[in-house]
């Protein structure tokens, strides 16, 4: 193993940048982010780029080509986090792409493009009500309101920005002119069990699922516990239990679908009423939105034959719709090469999580690759990697720069 041992270091190494240690907890614009954005800096200028913050707060470190100015392959991922994180998500992507430029730089290899190694700050959303502000700005997409948002302290997004060290006037110069950019390819660890559960350290993402999300209130009849009969009954509660399983069969009708009930309510929620009002929520994700449309459209069907059938009132209201982000066929394609040439089962899958490629594919082809994590959990102190694992997605990531053949966005992916 050469790269392995000490990417696992640094990952150890740079879970210190924490607002609560011994746990990790890296907010947007907070000190520590700036702190693990600094040390991160010093990484990047240590492998031999030319690194810097952009506005956004993103750390930004240049490789340049054989051709100085050359259009730049990004890679990277993000360095914030949830509150008690594990150490591997988002900061896994960045120092594996610092690792691969920093073997170029050491065997003083330069490629026919240049590399860009970005570590996003925004990829959680945990701190303010707004998410991926990083790569939305590199994209050119960021909402024109989100410098406006607020965290729990009432602080604006533009001035914890401003105190960062970015600057939110320079927020639309961050946007990239497609034509210096190749594509954007992200390391990430899986955050599910599919890898682990197939005995595959590596993985190539299909695309980023899109997803479908409700808010579903059920009225019925409030009534003694004691008093009402069972058939005299318009119980929401027990028409909303009904719902909750429609739910789950929608979500195994076909590969790739999968449909969640993440949070239930009664009222008024006593021991003896029956309830009078319950409300539930629904979200619903698939690699191909025609087909979460259409699982969508049955699933309401189906509730609201529910609700008919037991004479309670049904309201559903979608919350959030964001379409499918599809990686790039011939970046898959190279990826599944290098995965392939180290000797490991090139396995295709979807990512039930969203990811900064997800605002990237909006400006050039992307591509993920995953890395097996350990029981597939995340957003857990209890995250882990092994150190064979990251070594892998050192090497099969430098194998697949040193081949990289650019590709056209044109010919890209569509639905
Ligand atoms: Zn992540």
């Amino acid at each position: 193993m050469i790269f392995g041992p000490a990417l696992m270091a640094r990952l150890d190494d740079f879970a210190r940048h924490s607002a609560d240690r011994p746990a990790l907890t890296r907010l947007y614009l907070t000190q520590e982010h700036r702190a693990a954005a600094d040390q991160l800096l010093i990484w990047m200028r240590e492998a031999g780029m030319a690194a810097h913050l952009d506005a956004a707060g993103t750390v930004v470190g240049r490789y340049e080509g054989d051709t100085p100015g050359l259009p730049a392959l990004l890679l990277g991922s993000h360095i914030d986090t949830v509150r008690n994180a594990g150490k591997y998500d988002g900061n896994l992507g960045v120092l594996a792409a610092v690792a691969a430029v920093a073997e170029l730089n050491r065997r003083g290899e330069r490629l026919p493009y240049a590399i860009e190694v970005l570590g996003f700050g925004d990829e959680e959303g945990v701190r303010f009500p707004v998410t991926l502000t990083g790569s939305r700005a590199v994209a050119g997409t960021i909402a024109p309101d989100a410098l406006a948002a607020r965290d729990r302290d009432g602080i604006a997004l533009g001035d914890a920005l401003k105190e960062f060290g970015g600057d939110p006037a320079g927020l639309a110069a961050v946007a990239r002119d497609p034509a210096t950019v190749l594509g954007f390819v992200e390391v990430h660890i899986e955050q599910g069990p599919v890898l682990e559960s197939r005995g595959l350290p590596l993985g190539i993402v299909t695309a980023i699922n899109g997803a479908s999300r409700y808010a579903v209130t059920v009225t019925g009849q409030a009534g003694h516990a004691g008093t009402v009969p069972m058939a005299l009954r318009h119980d929401p509660l027990a028409a909303a239990a009904e719902m909750v399983l429609a739910v789950e069969t929608a979500g195994g009708a076909e590969p790739d679908l999968v449909a969640t009930v993440g949070r239930i309510e009664a009222k008024p929620g006593a021991v003896n009423v029956i309830p009078g009002q319950a409300t539930f929520t629904i979200d619903l994700r698939s690699p191909r939105d025609g087909s979460r449309k259409t699982a969508a459209a049955g699933l309401l069907h189906t509730l609201a034959v529910i609700a008919a059938r037991r004479g309670v009132a049904l309201d559903i209201q979608p919350t959030h719709d964001a379409p499918a982000a599809h990686c790039h066929p011939g970046l898959m394609r190279q990826l599944g090469q290098a995965v392939a040439r180290a000797g490991i089962i090139p396995h295709h899958l979807p990512s039930g999580a969203g990811h900064d490629a997800m605002a990237l594919a909006a400006l050039c082809p992307m591509a993920m690759l995953f890395v097996r994590c350990k029981g597939g959990i995340s957003h857990n102190p209890a995250e882990a990697i092994t150190v064979e694992d990251a070594d892998l997605a050192v090497t099969v990531l430098l194998d697949f720069l040193r081949r990289f053949e650019p590709v056209s966005f044109a010919e890209g992916p569509r639905p």
